[in-house]
């Protein structure tokens, strides 16, 4: 089979369930790893602070990996080094972390969103990144954007504990803390698309590990509904774990898709959500990208295209020492998959 669709053409088909020439492969967050910054000589912590070295980074996922998005949101902390949050840079190996000892906020009052939250330099490096690659790239690939949900908002300025310990005590409180923190969340997504993202990441971590999905209905599907009215581009949900207990919910909210985490079965996810939601995912990183070989790999992305997973890509942000061969296995899979189903 021909190619007959961009990229992005196929992306954003995907993302409305729409017709498209061959499944998409989608990396919602990061596939940044050690190999491919040495190799465009974009490392971490540099290429999370300077848009050049971050476009440039990001860019391998499309033009290395073969992936149909760049996405070079590659942290989870930009918005909060803007909201004033201790970070952690750290060093090329490793992820920069918010030092969660010294939250910001303790009570609903506190919450102040800063003049400066778009312009502040670790935000504005996302948005410069986003203008460079849409020049670079025009229409040809969809960028694809990133801005945290309230709840992982809670986690980096009140704490995880704390945050947690309140959303118990209090759900009142807890839900003006949401409701106040989702400004947030609205105020970068829409930085970003006016940047030129085509589609919006957001990770929102009510973790299966964390919280029970009777808490998603709780406190964060009626947001969620709402970021996906407010925010004029497709959505795409990120919540690791097991969270077949809230699917359900998710796939009321409205958004594009949900990013999910190889904890569920591909096949268990899609009778879930029934096309109300495409699902993106859901290679394994720690066991399968990380230490297995291009085989286990392939065999993963057969397992989802055969349950009929509109997207393809890692379940999370990959792990910095996952090799170029297994994320090359992903996109070869998924056109030999094509092939062989065009054949038939
Ligand atoms: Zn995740």
């Amino acid at each position: 089979m021909t190619s007959s669709m961009t990229s992005r053409e196929r992306v954003l088909a995907a993302l409305a369930r729409e017709p498209v020439d061959r499944t998409p492969l989608c990396n919602p967050t990061s596939l940044a790893t050690v190999e491919l910054m040495d190799l465009v000589d974009a490392p971490f912590p540099a290429a999370n602070r300077e848009p050049e070295l971050m476009a440039r980074l990001a860019a391998t996922g499309y033009t290395e990996l073969g992936f149909d998005t760049i996405m070079p949101v590659f942290t989870i902390i930009q918005e909060s080094s803007a909201l004033g949050c201790k970070i952690q840079w750290e060093q090329k190996d490793n992820w920069p972390t918010v030092r969660m000892s010294e939250p910001i906020w303790h009570e609903p009052d506190d919450i102040k969103i800063p003049a400066d939250l778009c312009t502040h330099p670790d935000t504005a490096c996302v948005t410069e990144a986003i203008k460079i690659l849409r020049k670079e790239y025009g229409d040809e690939v969809a960028i694809v954007g990133k801005t945290m949900g309230p709840w992982s908002l809670g986690y980096h300025c009140f704490g995880v504990e704390p945050f947690l310990l309140l959303s118990l005590d209090d759900p009142g409180k807890t839900k003006l803390c949401l409701d106040r923190m989702k400004e947030i969340t609205i105020e970068f997504g829409q930085a970003q698309i006016e940047a030129g993202a085509d589609a919006l990441c957001l990770p929102d971590h009510a973790t299966g590990d964390l919280v029970s999905g009777e808490y998603y209905e709780r406190y964060l599907r009626d947001l969620h509904i709402e970021f996906a009215e407010r925010l004029s581009v497709p959505i795409i949900l990120h919540i690791c774990g097991r969270t077949v207990d809230r699917m359900e919910y998710i796939a009321q909210t409205g958004m594009a898709a949900f990013h999910f985490d190889s904890k569920n079965t591909p096949e268990e996810s899609t009778q879930i959500v029934r096309d109300r939601i495409s699902l993106v995912g859901n290679i394994n990183n720690p066991e399968t990208l990380f230490s297995k070989g291009p085989e286990v790999v392939g065999a993963e992305v057969l397992r989802n295209l055969e349950a009929g997973v509109q997207l393809i890509g890692p379940e999370c942000a990959i792990p910095l020492q996952t090799s170029i061969e297994n994320l090359k296995a992903i996109p070869r899979t998924v056109q030999e998959w094509h092939r062989d189903q065009a054949r038939n």
